[in-house]
């Protein structure tokens, strides 16, 4: 690709090439490459239970066999509603190898949530979880489902397998026996029947759909991104030239983001796997589990979100672990605030910089050098290939450095479009370029600042406010352990500034002392007018705060007023 001068180049870090070569390899022939070159280095780790990269492979071959005997064929979509666990990798590169589509299906969908997702992309086969069989079930004859392959966590725990079968699993006090025929399976008894026989792919273009990711769900229904095999290889390339140190064969990566949400997916699944890397398994996020898996397992590689680098850096028994294997870190999903970067990077010895990207691009777009310069606050500057322009909202045209607008990116890890979407793809993209739907601002050097969602701002009394700069002002408060800033409707100014707040543990504070402190930090229009104390925030399985719930129930307690 022909390099054109960007903004940006010149702060692009010599080490980092600012086009690159994508190898027209789909994704689980990276996988075969790395069992190839190291059949025994360790794959997977989870709760205990190890598997070498030749057992992967071959499990991944055993369960494309008995998709394929179940009639799955090319182009046929299949979703996987399973939490971070063996079977989740092994049921994605299956589907991907015998030419399938992964829908990736979050285990805490409702039924609702569900039954939109399986008839939008017209899903026939899932592989779930058996604690939430019984929901799928539920829906089954209202969706086009066909077939149910179950399997439980212990199906990969280092027990006896007599011990499992038949399975009954316990849940809220009842036993649930899983009525298997009719459609369903059960995913070891499958498995057992496979020879761990070489599959051969199916894949006949770079450009075949790889995925449909749904995103945008927080309010309406979610929609599915199209990515192809490119755009996920692209993503891993552009990553890997990031992570420039990272050494093939050597690192060990701790998956605690989600594989069924993008950044989980390319940045800790399918990037390790490219790097013939131990992914170390945890099904759920658990601050004290994570810190002991860190201490024993010695973990290089940590991509995250903000709340688990802020979880792990306030809890009680941190100090009594060794973190010090964690080297680099790509923080995600939502804005990182600078205390925690700095606290975090003292803590582990590694380094942990900010990066931004949403599901329509595979996800990521930028981030901020890892070992070079970076800057605070910053998501960093576009990754290999990457195009990004601001316009201005009102005349769409393109605003100078230091003036905030909307930020447009184009490159070859962009989205194909919607699924049956045909407006809303058009809505979305045009000329290669995609809306993300962030305001941001692009300064001298060409780093980028995300000031926030289009339409999270919030105008009060005609000033312009943006969530973010607030949150960061409570972050830094030595109290505040999380803080999510929204607009409620108010008679005089429209809109006014609203703070929900999580202490850090034992401590207590007052509105007026938060209130003289950030008057003491922020314009007065800024301000925050309203308080609110929780225990908790409402979060994203990624750990992004679900602003739109916060939004929506501030909307109905005004709508009662
Ligand atoms: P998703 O498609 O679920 O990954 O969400 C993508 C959205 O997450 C983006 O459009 C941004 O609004 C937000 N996002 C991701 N990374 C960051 C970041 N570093 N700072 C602020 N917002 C972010």
């Amino acid at each position: 690709m022909a390099v054109k001068e960007k903004a940006w180049y010149s702060c692009y870090p010599e080490a980092i090439p600012k086009s690159l070569t994508y190898p027209d390899h789909p994704l689980p022939y990276f996988l075969e490459q790395a069992a190839k070159d190291f059949p025994e280095r360790e794959a997977l780790y989870f709760l205990g239970k190890r598997l070498t990269y030749q057992e992967l492979l071959d499990d991944v071959y055993r369960m494309a066999q008995v998709l394929k005997e179940l009639g799955i064929k090319q182009g046929d979509r299949v979703s996987i509603m399973l939490p971070n666990s063996p079977q989740s990798v092994i049921s994605y590169y299956a589907v991907l190898l015998i030419g399938g589509i992964v829908v990736q299906t979050n285990p805490m969908y409702k039924e609702r949530e569900l039954e939109h997702q399986l008839n939008d992309s017209g899903t026939e086969t899932i592989i779930c979880l058996d604690l939430v069989y019984q929901q799928v079930e539920k829906i089954r004859a209202r969706t086009p489902l066909k077939r149910i392959i179950v399997t439980g966590i212990k199906d990969y725990l280092p027990f006896p397998k007599n011990l499992l079968y038949p399975l009954k699993l316990k849940k809220d006090g009842i036993h649930v026996e899983i009525p298997y025929g009719d459609g369903v399976y059960a995913f070891s008894q499958l498995m057992k029947k496979a020879l761990p026989q070489p599959v051969k792919s199916e894949i006949s273009s770079m450009d075949d759909i790889a995925l449909i990711q749904y995103t945008g769900g927080t309010t309406g229904f979610a929609k599915g991104a199209m990515l192809t095999h490119r755009n996920t290889v692209v993503n891993i390339i552009q990553c890997n030239a990031w992570v420039h140190k990272a050494k093939y064969g050597e690192e060990k990566m701790l998956a605690l983001v989600p594989f069924f949400h993008v950044y989980g997916m390319t940045v800790a699944m399918n990037y390790a796997i490219y790097k013939a890397a131990t992914i170390i398994l945890l099904p759920k996020f658990n601050t004290k589990e994570t810190l002991k898996v860190i201490d024993k397992e010695r973990p290089t590689l940590f991509p995250g979100a903000p709340t688990m680098y802020v979880a792990l850096l306030n809890h009680p028994d941190t100090p009594k672990y060794d973190l010090s294997s964690i080297q680099a870190c790509i923080s995600g999903s939502a804005p990182l605030p600078l205390v925690v970067q700095e606290k975090f990077e003292k803590l582990t010895g590694g380094r942990l910089v900010e990066g931004y990207g949403l599901t329509e691009s595979s996800p990521v777009t930028h981030a901020n050098p890892i070992w070079e310069k970076r800057k605070n606050g910053s998501i960093g500057l576009p990754w290999p290939d990457t195009d990004c322009r601001i316009l201005d909202p009102n005349t769409g045209e393109e605003v100078p450095p230091g003036v905030p607008g909307k930020l447009q990116v184009r490159g070859p890890q962009v989205m194909k479009g919607y699924w049956n979407q045909e407006k809303e793809t058009a809505r979305a993209l045009s000329d290669g370029w995609l809306n993300t739907g962030d305001i941001a601002m692009m300064d001298d050097e060409g780093y980028f600042y995300i000031m926030d969602r289009q339409k999270d701002m919030i105008i009060a009394g005609g000033f312009n406010i943006y969530p973010r700069e607030v949150e960061e002002v409570l972050y830094d408060h030595p109290k505040v352990q999380e803080a999510a800033v929204i607009g409620v409707p108010d008679p005089y100014r429209g809109e006014t500034v609203k703070a929900f707040i999580v202490l850090k543990p034992g401590k207590t504070t007052t509105e007026e002392e938060l209130d003289r402190y950030c008057r003491e930090k922020l314009a007065n229009y800024k301000v925050p007018r309203k308080y609110e104390f929780r225990e908790e925030l409402p979060k994203t399985t990624v750990g992004k705060v679900l602003k739109r719930v916060l939004i929506e129930e501030e909307n109905r307690k005004s709508e009662g007023m």
